[in-house]
């Protein structure tokens, strides 16, 4: 049995740059983001269930899902967004355990942006949380997005709060830190890591 790593923070703070410098120790990591895209590719249940309900308008000249539109649509729609929700989140949730089952490193690390937020910590053996204020989860998105403050700060607001995130946590990355004591950080919780699903492996 896979040992799994819930790895999630707010916009901004850092959780792709974390994750990375675990796949640089041989870690696997699965992205919610990408397997969110992969259950609404051409071909997928997913999809047509959602141009059943919106149309082939929702489509894109290539056949792919417009989010831009699926978008306007969920914001002019009462309750479209807790239909699409109810569509894709169980698919998605499937994937994201079909994928932890294939990890070949000692222990895997699934990046949730909104892990709390959709109660997915059941999926993991522990809760990693990359954590910084919210003054620099607004200045690392604004110069990365080429975004202004506000927009930054509606998604803060409809984000889980530092405070409730951290509740969560077994583990933090404090992430208001220089590269090297990043890396430094990480590498401690790496051997924990490898510790702990060493000694799962031994009890199953
Ligand atoms: P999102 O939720 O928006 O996808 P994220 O949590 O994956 O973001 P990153 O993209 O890893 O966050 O980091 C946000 C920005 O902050 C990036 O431009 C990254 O290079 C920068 N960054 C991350 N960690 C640090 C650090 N310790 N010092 C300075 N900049 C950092």
């Amino acid at each position: 049995m896979a040992f799994v790593i819930g790895l999630t923070g707010g916009i901004g703070s850092g959780k792709t740059t974390v994750a990375n410098l675990f796949a640089d120790r041989g870690i696997d990591v699965i992205d919610a983001d990408i397997i969110a895209r992969q259950v609404v590719e051409p071909g997928t249940e997913g999809l047509a269930a959602i141009v059943d309900k919106f149309g082939a308008d929702i489509l894109d000249a290539q056949g792919m899902l417009d989010r831009a539109k699926l978008r306007a649509y969920i914001f002019s729609t009462p309750d479209a967004k807790e239909w699409l929700n109810a569509l894709l989140h169980p698919t998605i949730r499937l994937e994201m355990l079909r994928q932890t089952q294939q990890a070949t490193s000692p222990y895997c690390m699934l990046v949730v942006p909104l892990l709390i937020e959709n109660g997915l910590q059941s999926l993991c053996d522990r809760v990693l949380v990359v954590d910084v204020s919210e003054q620099t989860q607004i200045e690392r998105t604004t110069q990365r997005d080429n975004v202004d403050e506000t927009q930054v700060k509606n998604i803060l607001k409809a984000q889980a709060s530092r405070k409730e995130r951290l509740s969560f946590a077994d583990d933090v990355v404090e992430n208001e830190c220089s590269n090297e004591e990043l890396n430094a950080q990480v590498a401690a919780l790496h051997s924990q890591y490898v510790a702990l699903a060493g000694k799962q492996r031994e009890s199953s």
